[in-house]
C-alpha cells in the first residue's frame, strides 16, 4: 500500500510548515492527485485518519483535489486535458500522443488556527 507511505511524506511537509508557522492546530488538507497518479483515493483518506490521530494534525480533515490527466500530440503538438477514452487531439484527431501531466500528486494547501491568533513569519 504505497499510498501509506506517500501520505507519510506529504505530512512531514505539512508538519514541517506547520512547526516553521508557530501553528497550533492543522484544519483541514487539500491533497492535489492526478488523475494517472495511481491512488486509491480511500486508501489515501485512511492513511491519512491513521496519520493524525494525535498532535497538532489531531481531526484534520482532508480534501482530495483531482487533476486532469494532460497529453501532447506527437503529430501537431497541441496539449489538451484527457477527459475520457479514447484520447484524441482536438486539433487535428490524431491518437498518437505523450502523456506530460497528471501523474503528480502534492499539498495543495493547507488551514490553520496559529498560536495566539498571531502569525509570525520568523522569530528574528
Ligand atoms: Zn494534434
Amino acid at each position: 500500500m504505497h499510498e501509506t507511505a506517500l501520505m507519510q511524506n506529504l505530512l512531514a511537509t505539512v508538519m514541517q510548515v506547520a512547526v516553521s508557522h508557530n501553528v497550533a492546530q492543522v484544519k483541514h488538507v487539500v491533497i492535489s492527485v492526478g488523475k494517472f497518479a495511481n491512488i486509491l483515493p480511500d486508501a489515501l483518506s485512511f492513511a491519512f485518519e491513521a496519520l493524525t490521530q494525535e498532535g497538532i494534525m489531531k481531526g484534520a480533515e482532508l480534501e482530495i483535489k483531482y487533476l486532469p490527466a494532460v497529453a501532447r500530440c506527437d503529430s501537431c503538438s497541441h496539449e489538451y486535458q484527457v477527459a475520457e477514452f479514447p484520447i484524441v487531439c482536438p486539433a487535428c484527431k490524431s491518437t498518437s500522443f505523450v502523456i506530460v501531466g497528471g501523474e503528480e500528486v502534492y499539498i495543495e494547501s493547507i488551514d490553520v488556527e496559529e498560536k495566539n491568533g498571531i502569525a509570525r513569519e520568523s522569530k528574528g
